[in-house]
């Protein structure tokens, strides 16, 4: 088996991993990064693949061999520098730490022009369990539904969560629920959590805390501020508990003999799921890991019919469909806050928080909640975040509630989303497509959802409850000696 190098961008056409010989290819082939023809590639030699592998890269970021979630195909590897320029500029890492910190955000995956880095494959784990016969239970994020498409033949941003949980099913998971439901839950909870601080004049600003790569940055650069974030797990820690504690309960099936994956857009979470505070979900599977393996499975995605997620978790509220988009959060906790404060129901013509969308990386409000004034800040791009947390260290902040997400524009550009090559459009479609999901909701806020209605009657009895704290919420750790 041979590989090709495009001479254009250096993206590389290796046999071993696609399943067409290069010289069979259609002569309209493009290469998949820079869109040139078929004949701006070349044959690479194997004394050149030899001499590759022995090369030390010197601008390429290191990414040590026990990284939970990247890896790097060193064969593929240009060393053209762009993972350590976004690094450095987007995620305000590298220039500090020079490689030794990695908060596992997956972007450098989204900027390398061959390839060569990717997410860690965990797909056998997942053929092992099956193999096993384990109850094998799927849940999945809001933004893989609005980005899967763009690898299996859909226009970008189309939201497709019938074929979606088709072909789970179709890969053998018993159960396919949705993490929608859980980022209503983690709305319940932190809404709760936001207003019962700014009542009793408890640690403030408040901290959003569903971005796993934002917790691990401040636990290693500014542990100072732990005390502010949110103790609520993500939506994908708070699934995990709740799947092997109730679900199970309710279905009557062992917890031991359940194997959990979630389906996520975020590379992060491989890591958020081997932390000791967090347990419940076995594997984690990014939306490019998941399509590869109906590609591989050779599933027909768009000749199956839709299917709907199982019930008992498999409901979500339109304010938890846009935890996917930067902003979403925010809002879905403001909608939320609003009744816990006056009681009262949103009207429907007034339960957009426009203040907290668009892609300005910084965006700031105070919003009138009754009689409340609250000071928001709503950040994405990890670099961009520096001066807000620098107020924090030294109490100088005016905000009530910051929410921080990792990728620009949120979950829906995640490390492990289908690459963007026009990317300013392709996440404004996937924003959008969010926003569209949330306007056509009957529900749009997280208490109404009958499913969380449904949890706490039966079995949490209300927020912030005992088995609440247990289940739901989380402590964080001081790491910045990765920095000694
Ligand atoms: Fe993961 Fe979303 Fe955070 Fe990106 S913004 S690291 S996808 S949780």
């Amino acid at each position: 088996m041979s590989k090709y190098k495009c001479k254009i961008c250096g993206y590389i056409y290796d046999e071993d991993v696609m399943d067409t010989p290069f010289n069979e290819l259609s002569d309209d082939y493009k290469c998949s990064m820079c869109m040139v023809p078929k004949d701006l590639f070349e044959l690479i030699e194997n004394e050149q693949l030899e001499k590759k592998e022995e090369k030390k890269l010197e601008n390429a970021i290191p990414i040590d061999s026990d990284n939970i979630a990247i890896e790097r195909d060193i064969s593929r590897c240009i060393d053209c520098g762009m993972c350590t320029n976004i690094c450095k500029n987007r995620e305000g890492i590298n220039d500090i730490c020079h490689g030794k910190a990695c908060v596992n955000c997956g972007q450098c995956i989204q900027f390398c022009p061959t390839g060569a880095l990717i997410p860690k494959k965990d797909i056998l784990k997942f053929k092992k369990a099956k193999e096993e016969g384990k109850i094998l239970i799927a849940y999945t994020s809001p933004s893989v539904r609005v980005a899967i498409g763009d690898e299996l033949g859909y226009e970008t941003g189309s939201f497709i969560p019938g074929k979606l949980v088709a072909s789970l099913r179709k890969l053998g998971f018993k159960y396919v629920l949705d993490v929608t439901f859980a980022a209503d839950l983690t709305i319940m909870e932190e809404a709760n959590e936001l207003i019962e601080r700014i009542k009793n004049n408890k640690t403030l600003p408040m901290f959003t805390s569903c971005c796993p790569a934002w917790i691990k940055y401040a636990e290693i650069f500014y542990p100072e501020i732990i005390p502010h974030i949110s103790t609520c797990k993500s939506p994908i820690g708070m699934m995990g508990a709740v799947v092997k504690n109730y679900f199970s309960l309710k279905n009557n099936i062992d917890k031991d003999n359940i194997y959990t994956v979630a389906i996520t857009p975020c590379t992060a979470k491989k890591f958020e799921i081997a932390r000791e505070e967090i347990s419940g979900t076995d594997l984690v599977l990014t939306t490019k890991e998941l399509s590869d393996l109906i590609k591989n499975e050779k599933i027909d995605f768009k000749s199956l019919d839709d299917s709907e997620f199982d019930s008992l978790l498999g409901t979500g509220s339109g304010a938890g469909v846009i935890f996917g988009n930067t902003g979403g959060v925010m809002e879905a906790a403001l909608r939320e806050a609003h009744y816990i404060l006056t009681g009262e129901e949103l009207d429907k013509s007034n339960i957009n928080y426009n203040e907290v969308r668009g892609m300005d990386n910084v965006r700031e409000a105070t919003i009138t909640i009754g009689e409340k004034q609250i000071n928001i800040a709503v950040v994405h791009q990890m670099s961009s975040a520096i001066p807000l947390l620098e107020e924090v260290k030294k109490g100088t902040s005016k905000y009530h509630y910051i929410e921080i997400m990792n990728c620009l524009g949120g979950c829906i550009g995640g490390g492990g989303q289908p690459k963007a090559f026009n990317e300013k459009q392709v996440k404004e479609k996937r924003i959008e497509s969010l926003y569209e999901n949330d306007k056509n909701s009957n529900i749009r806020i997280s208490h109404q959802n009958p499913d969380i209605i449904k949890i706490y009657n039966e079995y949490l009895e209300k927020p912030l409850s005992s088995r609440a704290e247990e289940l739901l919420h989380t402590t964080y750790q001081d790491r910045s000696n990765i920095l000694k």
